[in-house]
């Protein structure tokens, strides 16, 4: 038995001898030995322990927009990074080499929590991204991580799909400045034949975030042709957000491109995610992105109050700038909500992989 294995957090003992995992709703129950479906969670003896603490696939410094977070330090580079594995099993998957890897195969480097700190604020970084594969089911080496970061002054981001449950999530958004959720559709029949997740527990993590957090919230919605990119449906999923998340929430419609085990899918045309954005706008939206093009108008943020040119971007790189030192619209004055610094980083479309910790 290894016994410097991580011990982790939320799971408990049940009658019939198990562990049974409690950080998301798969609710693994496990033998010894046995993992859980995301793979890097498991029993060792009596105790879950977290295989891939400490250790990441890599790193990279990459533009803020590109998890995408478009309101939150614009222009400034973002230390990215993940582990192995995944508590979803998504189909369309686009990071499959590493959600799907098994913890061993992938994981190269070793780094402490203070190590990716200080390369962070060494690098010029303004934030720490948890993205590649979801931080939930490294939930202890992520928030670890952003408690490093705090005490520098380097902000914390999430990516992720918030199949979480409530202790799990209260425990990883209190460690976030902001995060970006991927709403992978807005039916259950998609979450349950496509992902292997259901969309009400996504759903709570939206809410949670908008309504009881400060952390700064985005959603991404990658459309798939002919799975979730009917009028419908894009219809009631941007009611849902209006309405429990509020309107000024950016939603972010995302390029399919066929991946893993959807191969027989084409890529998303343009003229479908500007008819999506516009399906958005038209039901109270007031900042809807397209995303995996180049669109400068999908791609810039424009004044909710007066239509002025906020932010305008070309992919990842920022154009013009049209806000005042606070945020606000120079042409009304209206505040563009988001976290904003007195000017945009210049960081561009740069994408720099960097080597942090032992091999
Ligand atoms: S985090 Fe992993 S082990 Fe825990 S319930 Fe979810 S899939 Fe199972």
């Amino acid at each position: 038995m290894d016994d410097t294995a991580f011990t982790a957090r939320h799971w408990q003992p049940r009658d019939d001898g198990r562990l049974e995992c409690t950080l998301c709703p798969h609710r693994c129950r496990l033998a010894d030995g046995q993992r859980g479906f995301c793979f890097v969670r498991l029993r060792r003896g009596e105790r879950l322990v977290l295989d891939t603490y400490g250790r990441s696939s890599g790193f990279c410094v990459d533009p803020i927009e590109k998890k995408p977070l478009y309101h939150f330090l614009p222009g400034t580079p973002v230390l990215s990074f993940g582990t192995a594995g995944c508590n979803l099993s998504c189909r369309f998957c686009q990071n499959w080499e590493l959600s799907k890897a098994r913890a061993t195969d992938i994981l190269a480097a070793a780094a402490t929590p203070a190590a990716i700190a200080a390369a962070a604020a060494a690098l010029d970084c303004r934030s720490v991204a948890f993205t590649y594969n979801d931080p939930v089911i490294f939930l202890e080496y992520a928030v670890d991580v952003a408690a490093a970061c705090r005490e520098r002054g380097v902000k914390t981001v999430a990516v992720t799909a918030g199949y979480v449950e409530d202790a799990g999530r209260r425990e990883l958004c209190a460690a976030m400045d902001a995060a970006n959720v991927d709403l992978k559709a807005f039916s259950e029949d998609f979450y349950r034949r496509l992902t292997g997740g259901r969309l009400g527990a996504v759903l709570e993590t939206l809410e949670y975030l908008a309504r009881e957090t400060a952390v700064w919230l985005e959603v991404t919605t990658l459309l798939i042709p002919g799975e979730n990119d009917g009028e419908a449906e894009i219809t009631a999923l941007a009611a849902w957000i209006r309405e429990h998340l509020g309107p000024a929430v950016p939603l972010h419609f995302t390029a399919f491109h066929p991946d893993f085990r959807l191969l027989d899918r084409p890529p998303t045309p343009p003229a479908t995610l500007h008819r999506a954005r516009a399906i958005a706008q038209r039901e109270g939206l007031a900042h809807v992105y397209t995303g995996n093009l180049i669109d400068a108008e999908g791609g810039s943020s424009w004044c909710a109050r007066c239509g002025a040119l906020l932010i305008e971007r070309l992919g990842y790189r920022l154009g013009r700038w049209g806000l005042d030192p606070t945020g606000r619209c120079l042409a009304c004055g209206e505040a563009l909500p988001g976290r904003f610094e007195a000017a945009p980083g210049d960081w561009g479309e740069r994408r720099l992989p960097v080597r942090i910790g032992a091999r």
